[in-house]
């Protein structure tokens, strides 16, 4: 009774584009999966929108859901759903044509009619073809929601033509049966397809069946408002899309309308693994169009430094490339990176205002790559710098400031934020060089970490205030008043006494000169070398770099008050070889204290000498 197969031969540029799409197109042939769900998807979609407006519909009760099934023995893998189907002129218009979408034309006739559907995904027209990467042959059945229309097969192997013919007994929607080549055959391995399907498709709005088994049981939580989600809901999906254990830390949930319609959600997690020892994290905010998995590690959309986030971002109308696996628009990205970045500081801003505490353990654990956007992402430093935290000579230990509150306690004059890096609260605390900032009432901030150093210098002022390291030689501190019994060297006796001191020590120092920041050690020294920190040197002399071996340049600064350099003074006449000694050794000590000290040989054997003479 039925009418015999018709064949049709694709058009000559057709045979041309269909060998495109088979190998070149997509950079991973499991694609072909998210395209046919898709597919499968937007003929559901269109089928509840139709059912809105007509009454006569096709197996009216038939749930609206997905269906695969493996055969690895057969090595074929099938598509099912209840969707709105294709008539035959429909077969012919859609899998004939390439390049020709369905769905956008119903998108068209959508506005048209001045509405929207955000829901339906294809557009370029060219994803069904995409079976033919991995098909010998594809066969898909097909019956139109219309209830006047029979049921049709369209079979093809994807080379020259494709032929249709009438069937039985279809039932509404679209079967498509893949007979996969020999080397794709792992597509007719379940766990295969449920690896794939939980990668691209876990968030598709209708159910997705696999052998039976229901697949994306967890809702693009992103596009829901968040009045109506519970945290639970929140860790849940958290837990699933960022394949984590725990609670998060922290979560930012939001949509913005410029550059694009975008839905955020995104995630701190508790631990940074990378400061447990792990390897360097890669980016991992996934990017979604309409609920579909563009690039699950896409490496512009935000900065280097946000690489510890976790989560979606979903536009609707993301300006994709026909393969659907990357953007178009380089400008576009990089204004959504900024518009998300900007965005996600705003909140930590907020959290530090709001829950100081909580910002604190965020800080302790993620605080590393703070530092890292402050020192080295231009367009974003200015508002990282705000979120940095450290200790300081004015904090209790254990509890931090802002640059921002460190400047609000500027005093008198004060023009420039201090900062002293160290190993520990203690060893800066105990070192000479806080001293006279002390004495002055000028905040030291206390840095611990090596990175400091780097970050510090590369960020380089704050609201227009310098960062200046307060063991540099170039600080300048106000005079302080004389005490009333002052009983030190004359300025006479400094000078002639400077003189000896840097005479005696000839290449080992600068300069020697009276201090202006000393009050209870005898001497300090100041590095003199704008180019090289003393951590510089000290990291510089661990990787066997150069600069480490160039010579020390030191400014050696005394203390007229000291006892050490009274008597110092008294004994360069009357013993001037212990004199000698005393200076060498003053030295030494002051280099000690600033981690300056590079070979302590010589120094033992002085202090043997010293010990000598007591
Ligand atoms: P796109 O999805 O970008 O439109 P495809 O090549 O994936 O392009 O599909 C072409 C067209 O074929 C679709 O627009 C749609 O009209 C039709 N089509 C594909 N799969 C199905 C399906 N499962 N049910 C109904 N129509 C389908
Ligand atoms: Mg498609």
């Amino acid at each position: 009774m039925s009418t015999p197969p018709q064949t049709f031969e694709f058009q000559a540029e057709i045979k041309q584009l269909l060998d495109i799409v088979i190998h070149s197109l997509y950079t991973e042939k499991e694609i072909f999966i998210r395209e046919l769900v898709s597919n499968a998807s937007d003929s559901l979609e269109k089928l509840r929108h139709t059912k809105l407006t007509e009454k006569d519909i096709l197996d009216e009760s038939q749930e609206l859901e997905v269906n695969l099934t493996t055969d690895d023995k057969a090595k074929t893998l099938t598509i099912q759903d209840f969707g709105i189907g294709m008539t035959r002129a429909e077969l012919v218009e859609n899998l004939g044509t390439i390049a020709h979408s369905g769905s956008k034309a119903f998108l068209k006739s959508l506005s048209e009619s001045g509405q929207k559907n955000a829901n339906l995904i294809g557009q370029f027209g060219v994803g069904f073809y995409s079976a033919f990467m991995v098909a010998k042959s594809v066969k898909v059945y097909s019956r139109s929601w219309r209830t006047s229309e029979p049921g049709h097969l369209w079979t093809s192997d994807g080379a020259g033509s494709y032929a249709i013919e009438e069937i039985a007994d279809q039932r509404r929607g679209v079967k498509i049966i893949i007979e996969l080549k020999d080397d794709c055959a792992e597509f007719s391995q379940e766990w295969k397809v449920k690896e794939i399907l939980e990668r691209y498709s876990a968030f598709v709005s209708f159910p997705i069946n696999l052998n039976g088994k229901r697949i994306n049981t967890v809702q693009a939580l992103w596009l829901r408002s968040k009045n109506e989600i519970k945290d639970e809901e929140y860790t849940e999906f958290y837990k699933f899309q960022s394949h984590a254990y725990e609670e998060p830390r922290l979560r930012l949930h939001f949509s913005a309308d410029a550059p694009l319609a975008i839905n955020a959600l995104l995630f701190v997690p508790k631990e940074n693994t990378e400061k447990l020892g792990f390897s360097r994290l890669d980016p991992s905010v996934s990017l979604y169009c309409r609920k579909v998995l563009i690039d699950a590690k896409p490496k512009d959309l935000l900065p280097e430094w946000l690489r510890f986030l976790k989560g979606v971002v979903d536009s609707e109308d993301l300006p994709l490339n026909i393969s659907r696996e990357t953007m178009q628009d380089r400008a576009l990205i990089e204004k959504l990176n900024k518009v998300i970045t900007k965005r996600f500081i705003k909140f930590l801003e907020e959290e530090a205002k709001n829950r100081p505490d909580s910002f604190q353990e965020f800080y302790t654990q993620f605080g590393i790559f703070l530092k890292e956007g402050a020192a080295i992402d231009y367009t974003h430093k200015d508002q990282v710098v705000k979120l940095l935290r450290y200790e300081s000579s004015l904090t209790e230990k254990g509890k931090t400031t802002s640059l921002a509150d460190y400047v609000s306690r500027f005093q008198g004059d004060q023009k420039e934020i201090y900062y002293l890096i160290g190993a520990n609260r203690e060893a800066l605390e105990s070192g000479p060089y806080l001293e006279g900032f002390k004495a002055r009432n000028l905040e030291v901030l206390f840095c611990y970490e090596p990175v400091d150093e780097y970050v510090m210098s590369n960020v380089r002022e704050f609201d227009g205030k310098k960062l200046v390291a307060a063991d540099h030689a170039d600080v300048k501190l106000a005079d302080l008043p004389k005490p009333p019994d002052d009983d030190g060297l004359s300025s006479e006796q400094v000078a002639a006494l400077s003189a000896w001191i840097k005479e005696t020590l000839g290449d080992r120092v600068t300069d020697v000169k009276a201090s202006d920041r000393l009050v209870g050690s005898p001497a300090l020294a100041l590095n003199a070398d704008k180019f090289m920190s003393p951590q510089m040197r000290r990291m510089m002399k661990a990787m066997n770099k150069d600069g480490g071996e160039t010579p020390l340049k030191v400014n050696l600064e005394i203390n007229p008050r000291h006892a050490v350099m009274k008597r110092l003074n008294a004994t360069r006449e009357s013993a001037p070889d212990k004199a000698r000694l005393v200076a060498e050794q003053v030295l030494d000590n002051a280099l000690i204290s600033a981690g300056l000290l590079e070979d302590p040989t010589k120094m033992v054997a002085r202090m043997y000498k010293l010990l000598e003479s007591v």
